[in-house]
């Protein structure tokens, strides 16, 4: 096993919402998971804006989540750090890679990409066309923009979640060579992810379930930059009574600025904790106090009921 930090005693989680929209209940939870976790191994919290995607951001967003934050009484640690204002760490990173030869550049468009792919566990798997090019001009099309592509190896990546259990994924034939820097210029998120949690020295990463699967691309990455492993738990997705995952597109409500605590009993009892009714009727001390006091990893389950049956 890779140098880990799971069994340290220090502990730094982050919450690291991205500004495309205001905090709903998934994002709620997530943030109260991270939170909890933290605090009750003593830890420290911090936050983290992910405006990697300027065209996706909603302006005010990232000033409104932190608001927000601050009126549910969640307390972070350190200077709020926002991605759009560490480019030269990701580009550090990539020329680091890029010495080592382990990425190239893809002149393939969408459309190409997709006309010639399978489907994978994450959209296309790319079929290696610029990678297999290399060095022979790229047919030509050097003159284009070109995206920069990590090459994948035929061996497994394995992680144990603390909630989710046993992963093992062979990225480069459930994934294939995945991109890190977009043609467009844009850092895509698998490694500004990873640059930042070891940047920032997270052990502990503690998010949504929908990025379990992305987990074993991040490691591999850490491998490839020496990074250290930090711990992952993936809390259950909150999904609406159609199933789909509360979302800006599936029109999720807002969590609001008033009755935070019936909102944040409801994200404890969607985390499978069991805090009792008077905490309705307390306030925030009182309530983080309790919640920071019974946090108990083992009740969380691996998917909990629609949001509906949580919030009225
Ligand atoms: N920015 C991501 C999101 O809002 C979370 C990324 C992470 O926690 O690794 O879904």
């Amino acid at each position: 096993m890779v140098d880990t930090y799971s069994s340290s005693a220090f502990y730094r989680g982050r919450f690291a919402p991205s500004p495309t929209g205001p905090l709903h209940f998934g994002s709620l939870v997530t943030a109260v998971g991270s939170y909890l976790d933290a605090k009750s191994h003593n830890g420290e919290w911090l936050v983290r804006i992910e405006d990697l995607d300027p065209p996706r951001e909603v302006p005010g967003a990232a000033r409104d989540i932190l608001v927000l934050l601050e009126k549910l009484g969640m307390e972070w640690d350190g200077e709020v750090v926002y991605q759009s204002q560490r480019y030269d760490l990701y580009r550090a990173a990539l020329a680091r890679l890029k010495k080592q030869a382990l990425v190239y550049p893809c002149f393939c468009s969408r459309k190409e990409v997709a006309a010639l792919s399978i489907t994978g566990i994450d959209g296309p798997i790319y079929p290696g066309t610029c990678r297999n090019a290399q060095g022979e001009g790229q047919n030509g099309k050097s003159q284009k923009r070109s995206a920069v592509r990590v090459k994948t190896e035929r061996r497994s990546i394995a992680l144990t979640d603390r909630v989710q259990g046993f992963l093992s994924q062979c990225i480069g034939q459930d994934i294939g060579d995945f991109v890190l820097h977009r043609a467009d210029g844009l850092f895509a998120y698998q490694l500004a992810v990873v640059v930042d949690d070891a940047d920032q020295w997270m052990t502990h990463v503690v998010r949504g379930a929908d990025l379990f699967d992305s987990t074993p691309r991040q490691i591999f990455l850490q491998q490839l930059l020496g990074y250290p492993l930090p711990a992952y738990m993936h809390l259950p997705l909150v999904t609406n009574r159609r199933g789909e995952k509360l979302s800006k597109q599936t029109f999720a409500a807002p969590v609001s600025q008033f009755n935070v605590l019936s909102q944040l009993v409801a994200a404890l009892r969607f985390l499978g904790q069991n805090p009792p009714q008077a905490l309705l009727d307390s306030n925030l001390e009182t309530f983080w106090r309790w919640a920071v006091q019974h946090w108990q990893t083992d009740r969380i389950p691996l998917s909990g009921a629609p949001v509906g049956f949580f919030i009225k």
